[in-house]
């Protein structure tokens, strides 16, 4: 019989936040695979658990992911773990997942914390829709196509952050979110927990010498639509469409409808370049 890949969320800083259910399939399972084997050994010590682990991280080759992949069609079961929270979500995992369903092997998991929720619900914005961006890219054109994205965003967006690069993604933000309000979750759960808000401009003012987690929170945009395309060239406005998978003649029909201008305008425009 096949094993189960159990994804066992664990806390994000304070450690009586685990699960009842989330102990007892740590203590139930063959294996641990961790993201950081001392890290995830803390929390077992705390736990009383002690239990063969392997260590499986961003880096971790193909030949990793199949062992794991292996111990799994000889039967046993194995829980996934990451340094914090829930697996994953900005977290190693997505591939063993992918590759665990491929050879029908069984995935549960087993919720609790993640960082982006906990931040979200205590940060007083819009919940009922938002958009989990991750950590923003560091390449120069696709950081910019997501600050773009953010830009004309209807729904709270969120985002990861290191504390060594907050400052320059406040700097980053604070050009495209202007008015916008934002919410900074820092240190969620642990002793020096806080939450700051303001606009980019007035976090960049409040926070020196940041430090610990971040989450970042930022308000939906609420200004008319027409507005935020106006600032937009026309090829920033067809990236906007065709990120959100739609084709080039609907993304004609919507420039048009935004610039209040007729489709043939437009259609005439991107010919003018493809003949260039
Ligand atoms: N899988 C995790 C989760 O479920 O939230 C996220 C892992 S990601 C590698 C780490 C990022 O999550 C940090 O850089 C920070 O942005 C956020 N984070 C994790 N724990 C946090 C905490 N206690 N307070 C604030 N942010 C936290």
């Amino acid at each position: 019989m096949l094993g189960i890949l159990y994804l066992v969320a664990t806390p994000i800083g304070n450690l009586e936040d685990i699960t009842l259910r989330a102990i007892r399939i740590l203590k139930e399972v063959d294996i641990i695979v961790a993201e950081d084997t001392r890290q995830t050994l803390k929390l077992l010590n705390h736990l009383e658990i002690s239990k063969p682990m392997i260590s499986f991280h961003r880096h971790s080759s193909e030949e990793k992911e199949m062992e794991i992949i292996n111990k799994l069609q000889e039967g046993k079961n194995i829980a996934l773990v990451s340094d914090a929270g829930t697996p994953v979500i900005s977290d190693p995992g997505e591939e063993l997942v992918k590759e665990a369903l491929n050879e029908n092997i069984k995935v549960v998991p087993i919720p609790g914390p993640c960082a982006l929720i906990a931040a979200l619900i205590t940060s007083g914005i819009d919940a009922k829709e938002f958009c989990f961006l991750g950590f923003l890219p560091l390449n120069k054109k696709t950081r910019k196509d997501k600050l773009n994205e953010i830009n004309v965003s209807k729904m709270t967006t969120i985002l990861y952050e290191a504390p060594h690069k907050i400052i320059q993604t406040l700097n980053d933000l604070k050009e495209v979110t202007k008015e916008r309000k934002i919410v900074l979750a820092r240190e969620i759960t642990k002793i020096h927990e806080e939450y700051i808000t303001g606009t980019a401009e007035e976090l960049l003012q409040k926070i020196n010498n940041p430090k610990g987690e971040f989450v970042i929170i930022i308000d939906k945009n609420t200004v008319c639509e027409s507005n935020i395309f106006d600032k937009m060239s026309l090829k920033e406005h067809y990236e906007y469409y065709d990120r959100l998978g739609f084709d080039k003649k609907d993304i004609i029909k919507k420039i048009a409808k935004d610039r209040k201008v007729k489709k043939d305008e437009i259609y005439k425009e991107f010919i003018k370049k493809d003949t260039h």
